[in-house]
């Protein structure tokens, strides 16, 4: 068996976001590499699998909708919904703290702000606005546009939102 993955930085706690999530230990600065994002290494077709399955379970059931999982090179990605990867408990945030980089073909959660200890950490999911209604966001920022879409999209969902 793997054993989770451990950070000096966060630990495990129940969050007022979403079920559980990843506190800052201590103070964190800018730019610390503070944990990495784990899981199985997977082929590009078998991630379409996991992602077409996963909408259907969406669709089902919309506790089910997360997904795990990340571009790791051309060939390969990582899912991460397996236990030892502590980092997948991180939840979204509107305005988040974090950002998960690629650096050297592994996956790490890195601050982009400075982090206070206690500080829940959290990192832009970057969904698009398909089936957005099914992912609302109880992040809490004062700019939460209520529901799980990448930065990108959020300008599009709240006009979206303003004509309903
Ligand atoms: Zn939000």
């Amino acid at each position: 068996m793997i054993t989770a993955t451990k950070s000096e930085y966060v630990t495990v706690k129940n969050s007022g976001v979403h079920n559980k999530g990843i506190f800052a230990k201590r103070d964190i600065p800018a730019e610390t590499e503070v944990i990495e994002y784990i899981g199985e290494r997977i082929t590009k077709a078998q991630a379409r699998k996991i992602f077409e399955g996963t909408l259907e379970a969406s669709k089902k059931n919309s506790s089910n909708g997360s997904v795990y999982i990340f571009e790791l090179n051309k060939r390969y990605d990582i899912d991460g919904n397996v236990s030892y990867n502590t980092a997948r408990y991180i939840n979204h945030s509107c305005e988040p703290n974090c950002e998960p980089i690629n650096i050297r073909g592994h996956i790490w959660i890195v601050a982009t702000k400075n982090i206070k200890k206690g500080e829940e950490l959290s990192y832009d999911y970057g969904y698009c606005l398909d089936d957005y209604h099914e992912h609302p966001c109880r992040c809490g920022s004062t700019n939460c546009v209520g529901y799980i879409v990448s930065e990108d999209h959020r300008l599009e969902l709240m006009n979206l939102l303003k004509k309903r």
